[in-house]
């Protein structure tokens, strides 16, 4: 996807500031952080969103989780933390791009909606 922002950051095009990237996916920290603590998880092939993974592209969800502990722990998150995916207008996606927020470095606020 030529316009779209996480494309170009996953293709080096625009700088990020990287914690974890391989031949799949990047995790950058987030311009706007949060929390002390705001990572974002981004495959580098392009889906919009959740509507878009199915039985045949999954596989890239659990790449991207089984390299949340890790990156976790690299980040002093012993104490937990949280994994946030927005979906569409309603979930507050404003990059459509999937991806899923690592959120951590204090007690966060339980606020579901
Ligand atoms: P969403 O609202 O789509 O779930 O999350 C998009 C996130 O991307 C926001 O937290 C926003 O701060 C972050 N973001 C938007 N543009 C950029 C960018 O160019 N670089 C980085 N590192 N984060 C961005
Ligand atoms: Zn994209």
């Amino acid at each position: 996807m030529s316009d779209c922002i996480f494309c170009k950051i996953a293709a080096g095009e625009i700088p990020s500031n990287k914690v974890y990237e391989d031949d799949k996916i990047i995790a950058i920290h987030d311009l706007n952080p949060m929390a002390p603590v705001h990572v974002l998880f981004i495959p580098k092939e392009h889906y919009c969103c959740a509507n878009a993974i199915n039985e045949e592209n999954c596989d890239i969800v659990g790449h991207i989780f089984s390299k949340i502990p890790k990156v976790a722990k690299e980040l002093g998150l012993e104490n937990g933390y949280r994994i946030v995916n927005n979906c569409g207008e309603d979930g507050g996606q404003t990059v459509m791009h999937i991806h899923f927020h690592l959120l951590g470095g204090k007690k966060l606020k339980v606020d579901m909606a």
